[in-house]
């Protein structure tokens, strides 16, 4: 039989590849983003006691409306805005779930969607299998800023779609309100959807305050925006998101849900909805927590040749290492993956085109032991390159 791929070029997501040279080498993976620490207790205790309740059969498609609830007030919570838990919130199987369902519901064929480049891999193949285009912007490193001009340029008939990472992996960098204003400005008269994948919504730096869609007025009427409660409460395993958009356009993502998970897992659902209740402000100091983090990575491997890249948000670091060598990144990280037995994450495979880029992402959501132990094996490495 013959059998056409409908993504040729499309291997496996680069996370996967690395999580399994790492094994295979023995390294220390810090790479692809997971907590290797524990979740609070009190969260396991409440999944266990819902599973013993008896919340095991499905949830209702849209998500359980206890969590849907909560996520409602969290919002409120967060950016003083209000939001309509039976028709603007829809629980979904991780962030990953609704991208995909996002996409879908918007791009038809020959639409295009403009995505900023090193974007995160979900984002291509969701546009492609909907029968759309993607529209690849390029961001440039160390600073890795929106150009809006640029954008401006790269819209057409054809735009259906703005994807906005923000708080961005990988480049670690956060947009500000003025970004927002300038994408609002841009769309105002086209139809253009946004689709903001705000997971790391509660991981940005030194003060800053995140800029959601949700609290841009205008944006707000136009825009999907998609959270993980994976990131919030270090449970990615747990594969528990939700998409917050206006009822028109979340009735036209839960066409899509409804087909594709149809509903999340209800014990998770009752236990995240229950623990929630009980610690409302259980996310409240996640930025410090990872700040913390960030800086004990980034004054550990300063001056090292593996030069830390200020990060204003997520829970990633970047490092330069073109101090030490200018190998491509694929080739750079694989050896620290033997030499070194650290495992990171290039640019290079979030590009369409990558720039020349000497730069490697490193997950910090790790126990402090973990971190110190990367920047050992990090420093011994590159002192050694530093020999050669
Ligand atoms: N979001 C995670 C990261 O950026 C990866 C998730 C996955 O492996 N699909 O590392």
């Amino acid at each position: 039989m013959r059998f056409t791929s409908k993504l040729p070029d499309v291997g496996t997501t680069i996370f996967t590849v690395i999580s399994r040279r790492a094994l295979e080498e023995g390294a220390l993976n810090i790479g692809q983003g997971f907590p290797d620490y524990p979740i609070d207790p009190r969260l396991a205790e409440a999944l266990c006691g819902a599973v013993a309740e008896g919340r095991n059969q499905y949830a209702p498609m849209e998500g359980a409306l206890e969590l849907r609830q909560t996520i409602a007030a969290k919002l409120a919570a967060s950016y003083s805005i209000s939001v309509d838990p039976v028709t603007e919130v829809t629980v979904t199987c991780g962030g990953t779930e609704a991208l995909y369902d996002a996409v879908q519901a918007v791009i038809a064929p020959g639409d295009e969607a403009i995505l900023f480049d090193p974007a995160y891999d979900a984002y291509e193949p969701a546009v492609r299998l909907a029968g759309g285009r993607c529209v690849r912007i390029a961001l440039a490193p160390p600073d890795f800023r929106i150009d809006w001009d640029a954008v401006r340029a790269r819209l057409g008939e054809r735009t259906r779609l703005v994807i906005l990472n923000n708080p961005q992996n990988p480049c670690c960098t956060v947009a500000t309100r003025a970004d927002l204003d300038a994408l609002a400005a841009l769309i105002r008269d086209r139809p253009v959807t946004v689709l903001a994948d705000e997971v790391y919504e509660h991981v940005v730096f030194d003060g800053r305050r995140h800029a959601s869609v949700l609290a841009h007025p205008e944006l707000r009427e136009r825009s999907y925006a998609v959270f993980s409660f994976g990131k919030t409460l270090h449970a990615t395993g747990w594969r528990v998101g939700y998409a917050v958009a206006p009822a028109a356009l979340t009735t036209e993502l839960r066409k899509v849900h409804q087909f594709n998970t149809f509903s999340i897992a209800a014990p998770l659902q009752h236990a995240i909805a229950r623990y929630l209740g009980a610690h409302p402000d259980a996310w409240a100091r996640l930025s410090d927590f990872f700040q913390a983090k960030r800086d004990l990575l980034a004054a550990r491997l300063a001056g090292s040749g593996l030069e830390p890249v200020p990060a204003a948000g997520t829970y990633f670091h970047l490092v330069d290492y073109g101090a030490l060598s200018r190998e491509p990144d694929m080739v750079f990280l694989d050896r620290l993956i033997r030499e070194a037995k650290v495992a990171t994450i290039p640019l290079s495979p979030f590009y369409a085109v990558p720039p020349p880029l000497t730069v490697l992402r490193l997950c910090i959501a790790k126990d402090d032991a973990t971190l110190h132990a990367a920047a050992d094996r990090l420093c011994e490495f590159a002192a050694r390159q530093a020999r050669i």
